[in-house]
Formats: structure tokens, C-alpha cells, sequence
């Protein structure tokens, strides 16, 4: 069997935009490498975001890795608590915590300026030792991208909340925690967590770390609560392949655990623009000596959008194809290995938010048929020669194993 690489772009569809010309971003920038792998081989779109599972990148990458979400999708906490090596217990429940901004009683920044780890630790760590107890802790991720963790059987996962980095410039007032159901320890989870924040919002008011910061980091902000997970292996899925993770992100990383996969961290790797590009490409090439599959995941382009900087995006979507797909594929030209390319999922600059669009993806390898198209694009791929596909057929499709093999349908988006 062929190897292969997956290239994620984390949030790089979008839309055609009268900036642009009436062009996507991807269809402005020049992206050669990326058009590479569509005009040797064919593309399609995809479903990463089904109805009713969250609009959230965890969910679109375990989509795109072909896991069953209606059984195994445990909430976005829960992935990122393993990434960092917290073992949830039986009553334990992980909650996702942001560091956000709050200015006048709206939700500013969902990342307190993409506050730096060498802060956020601290903060979280002030936390721990002010209000950790039995019943919660305080675990520092990268970034704002930061767990907490509720003990006890008074506690429950059963709970309404806004994703924030889908809810800046909106209200507090608007975006309170809520029961999601009868249960007393759905009210008693949300009655606690809303206390909790209070007070944690009086305590970093006052924190040093925050003193003269433009984007201060004065509320945490918990989200997507889940309890331990249990997703099967990935190579028991897939026949066996010895797949390696390669990303800058907890949530990903956590993935990969769950999934018994090779976690690769690289040196300078920070889930921004400012990532150590070529370090990942390197890594990717090597990781595929020993493993038969290599899921390569950059976070730019996605915080790019989520900020809704164009310019920004559009540098970020460049980098992606000259500094990542561009040397992976000069490495291992004339291997026989399967290049496939997506995003896990839309963000409209213009929206600043994930959209459940299905991506456009692009796979060549030996066994997949070239069709006519040239380039790259969300406008071209609904007419690509792989049709539409949902849940694993895409993980399938790429590794050419039976249940690939779909009608090509046309895509809900041409
Ligand atoms: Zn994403």
C-alpha cells in the first residue's frame, strides 16, 4: 500500500469576496503546490461539520480522520485534557477554559490577545492555587487554550454553552451558561461554573500579569464539557496503518492520543503565522520512514480568519503552500506516496466564524483517477471527479479501501 500525507489547512475555505474580485481567498493567493496535487489527481468536497455536533474544529478533524462522531465524539475538553496528560476519572468532567478579554460587558477577544504561554501558565497556575480544590482544577495549555476540570458525581456534562471564538462583540448579558437539561446536576454543574467564573474574573482584575495589557486576560471561559474518551485505535480502523500526528494544538494532539497515533511535536511549532513552517514539513517527511500515514496540521490560517484579518489569511494560505505542501512534495517526488490536501473547515473572513459548508479536498496518488481540473478551489472541487463525500469515505478514499468507492454525487454547495 501507497503511504500518505494529509496537508489540513485548519479554516482556509472561505467565500468569494468584492475585495478579491469576487475570488476566495485560496482562488487569489498563488498557490502552485496546492494546484498540483488537484491537476495530478482529482477533488471533491467534503462534510466535516454534520448536523448536530458542534461547528468545532475538533469535530471537523476527527470528521476528517473518518471517526464515527454520533458514537465516539467526546467534547472538545476531554481531547485537550489528554493532549496535556490529564487522566480524567469516571466522575471527572473536562471543560475547554479560555482566557478571553471582556471589555463594557462584551466579549472582546477570545484569546486575550493571543495571550503568550509563558503568561497563560502562570495565570492558570495562580488560579489552581487559589481556587483548585476537590471539586475543581486548573490545567494549563498553550496559549488561551486552557482546561479546567470538575470532580464529583454532583456534576454533569449536560451543558449549554457559547463557543467563543463564535461569540466576540457580543453581550455577556447574551452568552450565559445554561442547564441542557432537567437534571439537578446539570443546574448544579452550571451554578457552580458561573460562581467559579465570578470569581475568577475579581481575582485577574487585579492580577499583575494583567496590568497595563491592552488585552488584559480577565475572564476564563469555559466550554464543551465532556468525560473521558474512548475513540477506537486508528490503525484497528484502518487495517492496520501506523498513522503520526503532526500540529501545534492541544485539541489535535489529544486527538491523536485518543486515537493511539504518534504525536510529533516540533520545536517553534505555535499554532500561528509566526510557526516554524519548515520544521514541520521536515518533520512530516521523516515521520513517514516509519509510519504508513502522516496527518499534517497547521492552525494559521485558521486564527487569521477567526480575526478577521484578509491580508493576514492571505499571507498565511501563501506560507501554508511554499513553506509546507511545497518542500513535502519536492522531499518525497517520485515516491510512491498519496498527497491529499483539505481544510477541516470554512472561515468566511467576513464572519470571523466556522460554517458547516463542505470543504474542498484534493487527493493524487496511484490509485485515484485524474479528472479536468487544474487548480485548487472551493469553486472548482463540487465539480471534481471525487463527488461528495461524508464520514470515512474520505479517510478510505485516500488509503483506497473498500467503502471508498461512493456514487459521485453532486455537492449540496455547486
Ligand atoms: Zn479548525
Amino acid at each position: 500500500m501507497s503511504k500518505s500525507i494529509v496537508f489540513l489547512a485548519d479554516g482556509m475555505a472561505d467565500d468569494p469576496l468584492p475585495e478579491l474580485g469576487g475570488l476566495s481567498p485560496l482562488e487569489h493567493v498563488s498557490t502552485p503546490n496546492m494546484d498540483k496535487i488537484a491537476r495530478m489527481g482529482a477533488s471533491g468536497t467534503f462534510l466535516t461539520l454534520p448536523e448536530p455536533f458542534p461547528t468545532s474544529s475538533d469535530v471537523a478533524n476527527l470528521s476528517v480522520l473518518g471517526y464515527n462522531l454520533a458514537e465516539c465524539y467526546p467534547g472538545r475538553g476531554p481531547l485537550e485534557a489528554a493532549a496535556i496528560g490529564i487522566e480524567l476519572g469516571e466522575n471527572d468532567i473536562a471543560f475547554r477554559c479560555n482566557l478571553v478579554t471582556a471589555k463594557d460587558g462584551i466579549l472582546e477577544d477570545y484569546s486575550a490577545g493571543h495571550i503568550k504561554s509563558e503568561k497563560s501558565v502562570r495565570i492558570f497556575e495562580d488560579l489552581q492555587k487559589k481556587f483548585g480544590c476537590g471539586k475543581v482544577s486548573f490545567h494549563p495549555g498553550v496559549s488561551y487554550r486552557n482546561i479546567i476540570v470538575l470532580h464529583g458525581r454532583e456534576f454533569s456534562d449536560s451543558v449549554n454553552y457559547h463557543k467563543p471564538d463564535s461569540s466576540q462583540g457580543e453581550p455577556l448579558s447574551s452568552l450565559r451558561l445554561s442547564p441542557a437539561d432537567q437534571s439537578d446536576s446539570s443546574a448544579c454543574t452550571v451554578s457552580f461554573l458561573e460562581s467559579l467564573c465570578a470569581e475568577c474574573a475579581d481575582f485577574l482584575a487585579k492580577h499583575p500579569l494583567n496590568k497595563d495589557c491592552e488585552n488584559p486576560a480577565n475572564m476564563i471561559w469555559p466550554w464543551s464539557p465532556g468525560k473521558k474518551p474512548r475513540l477506537p485505535a486508528f490503525k484497528d480502523k484502518y487495517c492496520g496503518i501506523r498513522g503520526a500526528v503532526i500540529s501545534a494544538v492541544d485539541v489535535i494532539f489529544g486527538i491523536a492520543k485518543c486515537a493511539s497515533m504518534t504525536q510529533i511535536r516540533v520545536p517553534g511549532a505555535t499554532g500561528f503565522i509566526d510557526t516554524n513552517y519548515e520544521g514541520k514539513a521536515e518533520a512530516a517527511v521523516r515521520a513517514l520512514e516509519d509510519h504508513d500515514f502522516v496527518f499534517l496540521h497547521v492552525e494559521a490560517i485558521d486564527e487569521c480568519s477567526h480575526m478577521g484579518d484578509l491580508a493576514l489569511k492571505l499571507k498565511a494560505i501563501s506560507d501554508f503552500d511554499s513553506r509546507i505542501v511545497g518542500p513535502v512534495l519536492k522531499a518525497l517526488d517520485g515516491k510512491d506516496v498519496t498527497f491529499a490536501i483539505l481544510p477541516d473547515h470554512p472561515v468566511p473572513v467576513h464572519l470571523k466564524k466556522h460554517t458547516r459548508t463542505p470543504v474542498p479536498f484534493a487527493i493524487w496518488g496511484r490509485h485515484i483517477k485524474r479528472d479536468s481540473l487544474d487548480s485548487y478551489s472551493e469553486r472548482l472541487a463540487p465539480a471534481g471527479g471525487l463527488g461528495f463525500l461524508k464520514g470515512d469515505q474520505f479517510m478510505k478514499k485516500v488509503f483506497n479501501l473498500p467503502g471508498s468507492e461512493v456514487p459521485a454525487i453532486k455537492s449540496p454547495q455547486g
